[in-house]
């Protein structure tokens, strides 16, 4: 079984035999539902980090009496597997404030569920402006000392920097990773390096480390796409179907860069190892990366990465994706479409639902962008 292969296994199952284990030897697992949560605090305070998903999924009849139909089905979906009791696994739980759907299932959970025993939200600014990175530090101080009250634990600062310096190895691997997705011949395909995130977010660090290391050396030589395949960048939030980007990459594609939580947003960006404070540290990379439509006020910061993601991997056309009644997203490609004469990078808006079928639809409108862009 290759590296891949166990990346794919892991991808596709919300537990795993590395979680199982863990939790055997008596650790805790943290979920968190967002990349503005840093994972270093958990990893800090002994625990691992799981990074919540609807993976496994395929309903939304008990999720859908708690939300109603103007719900997007990210929010639906995880729901009705927690009503299921399919994360009891967890010990914790982090929210933040990423949305109204989000916001509302924050609601719901701590209304409808007695488990985990440690839930906590934590409120991210929606602007960069002045005052925004104070604000954010202050919550990241709330998040830890939350943590250390309710497990009679202390994060001290040198774990907080033994945890940076794991996340940071792992950031400097999936850097490379995506830069092998520069070559004319990236040597793996979009929906697999979807399923490398998604595996390594429900992982320990020091396991997801040790396979990205055997994945970097397995990967050169590979072929996966016919040559001259149109290479798309996609966006868009909780976006978590392999088979879908399967799907965009079986019309003839290459999605070689993205700009997905599970995805270039997880590792975009060091912390800085040199700041005395680590906490600020933390506050300064998490407010830094490359942000998604919730930061208001960062629209040029995110084309300016469109514009040089177009002259790095020589994209021909961006894909940007919304769930039915995401309006952060939808506003997002909304601008997009309009700054595509700017960016000269033709756009593709997509709606759809998670786990929602309409496979042939999607399928129609790729392949009749690819047509439009003057790939097949
Ligand atoms: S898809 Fe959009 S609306 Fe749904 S949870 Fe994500 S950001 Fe919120």
């Amino acid at each position: 079984m290759t590296t891949l292969d166990k990346f794919r296994e892991i991808a596709r199952e919300p537990f795993n035999e590395h979680l199982r284990a863990h939790k055997d030897g008596g650790g805790k697992i943290i979920g968190a539902f967002c990349s503005y949560v840093p994972e270093e605090l958990i990893v800090a305070a002994g625990m691992v980090p799981f990074r919540m998903r609807a993976v496994g999924s395929t309903k939304t009849t008990l999720g859908d009496t708690w939300f109603s139909s103007f719900n997007c089905s990210y929010v639906r979906h995880l729901f009705d597997l927690a009503l299921e009791g399919s994360f009891r696994f967890l010990d914790g739980l982090v929210f933040i404030n990423a949305c109204d759907h989000i916001r509302r299932m924050w609601d719901n959970w701590k209304a409808a569920l007695d488990h985990p025993s440690f839930i906590h939200m934590t409120a991210v600014p929606r602007k960069k402006e002045h005052g925004a990175l104070g604000w954010y530090r202050e919550e990241l101080e709330i998040l830890k000392r939350a943590l250390e009250d309710h497990y009679g634990i202390t994060i001290t600062d040198e774990a907080l920097r033994e945890a940076i310096r794991n996340s940071n190895q792992v950031r400097r691997l999936l850097s490379r990773l995506y830069d092998m997705r520069k070559d004319d011949s990236p040597p793996i395909t979009g929906a697999e390096t979807l399923s490398v995130i998604m595996a390594g977010t429900a992982l320990p660090r020091e396991q997801f480390i040790k396979m990205l290391d055997e994945l970097l050396k397995e990967l050169p030589g590979r072929e996966v796409y016919p040559p001259d395949a149109p290479r798309l960048m996609l966006q868009s939030g909780c976006l978590e179907e392999i088979e879908h980007l399967e799907l965009i990459e079986g019309q003839g594609s290459a999605v070689v860069d993205d700009s997905l939580c599970f995805g270039r947003r997880y590792f975009d960006r060091l912390v800085d190892e040199d700041l005395d404070d680590p906490i600020q540290a933390l506050a300064e990379r998490y407010m830094n990366h490359l942000s998604c439509p919730r930061i208001s006020d960062d629209f040029k910061n995110r084309l300016e990465y469109i514009r040089s993601s177009t002259r790095e991997y020589r994209l021909d056309g961006l894909i940007c994706e919304k769930l039915k009644f995401c309006d952060l997203w939808g506003g997002e490609a909304f601008i997009l479409r309009q700054e595509s004469k700017a960016t000269g990078l033709p756009v593709l808006a997509l709606e759809r639902e998670l786990y929602g079928g309409g496979e042939g639809q999607v399928k129609t409108r790729i392949q009749a962008f690819l047509e439009l862009i003057g790939k097949v």
